[in-house]
């Protein structure tokens, strides 16, 4: 087996980084179980100057095989978070008609309606009429209607849903989970990286502090630093064919009504779009 990098350097301090903290750290400390072998040692490194995007409070089932892998349950997660169960979207008045459907999360439930559903979609495309709305066909859309949460329902039912979490709460979890596995934090923006060909050397920080690491995760966001910068990686815009590239969030107090708490819908306006994630305490 390949030896483990001794030394980790994760750049950034959002969402991706708490949580490449977090599987990283995890990941050594199951390879570590029996082996007698010094620890990698992780640093974080954080600017406090810089702010992270700061949104992106809807998850996809994945997150539930992130929190398994971590050994977090619900329970001491979703609390922390005021997180809720989603089960889907639902985008609303996206066609010119004003049509709306419900996205479902797919889970080995829907086995043998998903295929009735698949077959169906096929036909449409074939013109035949065909009933294509994926609502009657997924359980997670039967749930949404009925308020059902996936916590009710037997567990051997092997149902998929994600979540809807506060991020800022989500990274305060995380990174206590991290410091908690021993990885150390540190508060500094980069200044300058060092690459030779495809690796990165070092980074020097705005007060000249030289880090170097034989593994570098670039968790910077949208400036890529180290792939996108340093390693010069292409990087193609869409940026000219945007009609609308800003977004302004503005919590509410909680207005989903329980039953309709279990989506994130996505709602369609005359110019642009307009999102509700629901939480315990706000939307
Ligand atoms: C309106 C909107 C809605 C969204 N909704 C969803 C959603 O529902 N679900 C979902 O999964 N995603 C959603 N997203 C996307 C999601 O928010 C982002 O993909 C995610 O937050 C990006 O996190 P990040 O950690 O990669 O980057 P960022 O949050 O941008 O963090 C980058 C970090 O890099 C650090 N950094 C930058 N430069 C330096 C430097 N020189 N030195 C040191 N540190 C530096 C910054 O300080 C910052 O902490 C949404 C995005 C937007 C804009």
């Amino acid at each position: 087996m390949k030896a483990l990098p001794q030394d980790i350097v994760i750049v950034g301090g959002g969402t991706a980084y708490w949580m490449s903290a977090c599987y990283l750290a995890r990941a050594i400390e199951l390879s570590q179980t029996n082996v007698k072998a010094p620890a990698p040692q992780i640093t974080l490194l954080e600017s406090a100057d810089i702010s992270t995007v700061g949104v992106g409070e809807g998850s996809t089932p994945y997150l539930r095989y992130f929190f398994d892998y971590l050994g977090v349950t619900e329970d001491a997660w979703m609390q922390h978070c005021n997180a809720t169960y989603k089960m889907g979207i639902s985008f609303e008045k996206w066609t010119s008609a004003g049509d709306s459907y419900f996205h479902p999360f797919f889970s080995a439930l829907d086995m043998p309606t998903a295929d009735m559903y698949f077959s169906a979609v096929n036909k449409r495309r074939h013109g035949y009429a065909e009933d294509v709305n994926p609502s009657h066909y997924f359980t997670a859309a039967h749930m949404v209607n009925e308020g059902i949460s996936p916590q009710a329902v037997s567990s051997s039912a092997n149902l998929d849903y994600a979540y809807h979490f506060d991020a800022g709460l989500l990274g305060d979890f995380l990174k206590h989970y991290a410091k908690q596995k021993g990885v150390c934090h540190k508060i500094g923006t980069v200044q300058d990286i060092a690459a030779n060909g495809q690796n990165i050397d070092h980074i020097v920080l705005h007060d000249g502090e030289v880090l170097k690491a034989e593994l570098f995760v670039d968790c910077s966001g949208f400036r890529g630093l180290l792939g996108k910068q340093a390693l010069a990686r292409t990087f193609t815009s869409y940026a000219d064919t945007l009609f609308n590239d800003a977004a302004v969030a503005i919590p509410s107090v909680a207005v989903a009504q329980p039953t309709k708490a279990l989506q994130t819908r996505s709602i369609a306006l005359k110019h642009g779009w307009q999102w509700h994630i629901p939480l315990t305490n706000r939307t």
